[in-house]
């Protein structure tokens, strides 16, 4: 063999979230998977602020839920918006829905130079030959497929898969042979930085995002820390001749006007040195591949496809893709099924996401309507059979789906769900009892006691078999880590 070519099952570009993950989910199940990450972790990634799906459901998976709990991140029990026609910030908390009530309804803000890292180290602990400083330059195949990667120094390694989960600067994407198709919609630019000192929400929801509606666009607010914020403006491209020439002047002029993020950092200042000192702008980054899979590669992440970033979507598309391409690599270098039908599986659910997601967030730039309208929205487009409000929360919890790989502990406690009605009840914010009085009406709350309480038989007798969600489609097996014909799950 030439000294310059190696072999392994599977190659994985990008030690990211989508990276991480899918190569752990391959090496759970015994194969030789190679992960090339450009950078030395730590290393600085924005997208901060997750969603419960990606903490409880693909964390348990990757066996990481303890490292996370241990690394005290701040917890995030939902989002606080200013937003719509109403002048008043409104709340929502993920243990409104059923899927999420208990527990575990909460997610964490996260610096990504911690979690990645956690991500990527624990990678390499379940076997996963893990390279760091290693960038690589293209994709080596065939008209058939796909058959490996090379190095700028010639290296190549040849492999079964080719996973590219270098994210949004991904420069083998193309090796699916598609295009990228950047959205008419978002054509949006982020202008972000780091503070420290500002003001939080008032407990129980000092965690939470805040976003916040301003004449420009919109901006987030992130407490990574009880000081650290991450403080970031989302402007359409027509205002993007105010991103010219000072950065700082630009950021600091946005927080001016608007108020009520102008008002959390009245007293902060700007972190100005290391890592979280740098002013950043990203743009163009909303958009899908029109083909996300062809013989031998598969694109994951960032690499695939993102939508915006309201509503923190980012890593737990990155995340759940992660796991449908390992389902459908192992489910192939078993011998047991074959490669198109599983990759038309994994096509399918992650468009399926990716589209639900994209259809309710341009829903909600619409800035003329009020929040009733959003819940609304959230409904259409999951065809969900419950309460509106249930509905976006499911959605915007990272649930929607119907994996039950995404959902853990939702069924542990009966008493779950009157105790987030009861502790909203309990907020003192005005926005919390606008919240309470929606969660106090009858048809909401009976609506989710039932579906409560069909969980809790679901935990306690037998465990509720997965149906497929697509058309003739596939299902997990059952420790989740391959597809299988419907016939033949147990
Ligand atoms: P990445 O995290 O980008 O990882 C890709 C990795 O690949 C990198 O480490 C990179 O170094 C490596 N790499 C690149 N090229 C090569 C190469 N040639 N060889 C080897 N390695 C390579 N998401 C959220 O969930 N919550 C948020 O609050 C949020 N806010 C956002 C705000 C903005 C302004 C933007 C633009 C995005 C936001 N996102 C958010 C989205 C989030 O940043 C991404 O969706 C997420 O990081 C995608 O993860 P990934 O693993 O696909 O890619």
């Amino acid at each position: 063999m030439n000294a310059n070519i190696e072999t392994a099952d599977v190659v994985v570009v990008g030690g990211g979230p989508g990276g991480s993950t899918t190569a752990t989910l391959l090496a759970k199940r015994g194969h030789r998977v190679v992960l090339l990450e450009k950078e030395t972790f730590p290393r600085y990634q924005i997208g901060e602020s997750l969603l419960p799906s990606t903490v409880h459901g693909i964390g348990r998976m990757l066996g990481v839920t303890e490292e996370l709990e241990k690394a005290s991140f701040m917890v995030k029990r939902g989002g606080s918006f200013r937003w719509g026609t109403n002048p008043v910030p409104w709340n929502f908390l993920f243990a409104v829905a059923p899927e999420l009530s208990g527990p575990t309804s909460y997610a964490y803000q996260v610096e990504r130079m911690k979690f990645d890292e956690i991500l990527l180290r624990n990678a390499a602990r379940n076997g996963v030959d893990v390279r760091e400083n290693v960038d690589v330059k293209e994709v080596i195949g065939d008209d058939e497929r796909v058959r490996g990667i090379r190095l700028a120094d010639g290296h190549e390694i040849h492999a079964t898969f080719v996973v590219d989960a270098s994210g949004n600067r991904s420069r083998i994407h193309q090796g699916v042979r598609g295009e990228r198709i950047y959205s008419d919609f978002f054509q949006n630019i982020a202008l972000f930085g780091y503070f420290e000192g500002g003001k939080r929400l008032p407990a129980p929801d000092s965690g939470n995002i805040l976003c916040a509606a301003f004449d420009e666009g919109w901006m987030w607010y992130i407490p990574l820390s009880d000081t650290l914020t991450s403080v970031g403006a989302v402007i359409s491209r027509e205002h993007a001749a105010k991103l010219q020439g000072d950065q700082e002047q630009s950021l600091l002029g946005f927080v001016d006007r608007c108020e009520i993020v102008k008002d959390f950092l009245s007293d902060a200042t700007r972190v100005t040195e290391g890592t979280y000192g740098e002013i950043r702008t990203r743009k163009d980054y909303s958009y899908t591949n029109s083909t996300f899979h062809r013989p031998g590669m598969v694109l994951v992440g960032d690499a695939a496809c993102f939508i915006d970033p309201v509503f923190s979507t980012g890593v737990h598309l990155a995340t759940y893709a992660g796991l449908l391409a390992a389902r459908s690599i192992n489910t192939v270098l078993a011998g047991d099924l074959a490669e198109d039908r599983v990759f038309e599986e994994f096509e399918g659910r992650y468009r399926r996401e990716y589209r639900v997601f994209y259809e309710f967030l341009s829903a909600f730039y619409d800035m003329q309507s009020n929040e009733e309208s959003y819940f609304w929205k959230a409904r259409k487009v999951t065809n969900f059979n419950a309460t509106d409000l249930e509905a976006f929360v499911s959605l915007v919890g990272g649930v929607h789906s119907g994996e039950q790989a995404l959902v853990q502990n939702f069924r542990e406690s009966s008493g779950a769900l009157a105790d987030a009605v009861e502790r909203t009840g309990t907020m003192q914010t005005e926005s919390g009892e606008r919240m309470h009085h929606l969660f106090g009406t009858p048809v909401v709350r009976e609506v989710m006691q039932e579906m409560n309480n069909i969980q809790v038989r679901g935990v306690q007798g037998t465990a509720a078999r997965e149906l497929p969600l697509l058309e003739d489609g596939l299902v997990p097996a059952a420790d989740g880590l391959s597809w299988v014909s419907v016939g033949e799950a147990k």
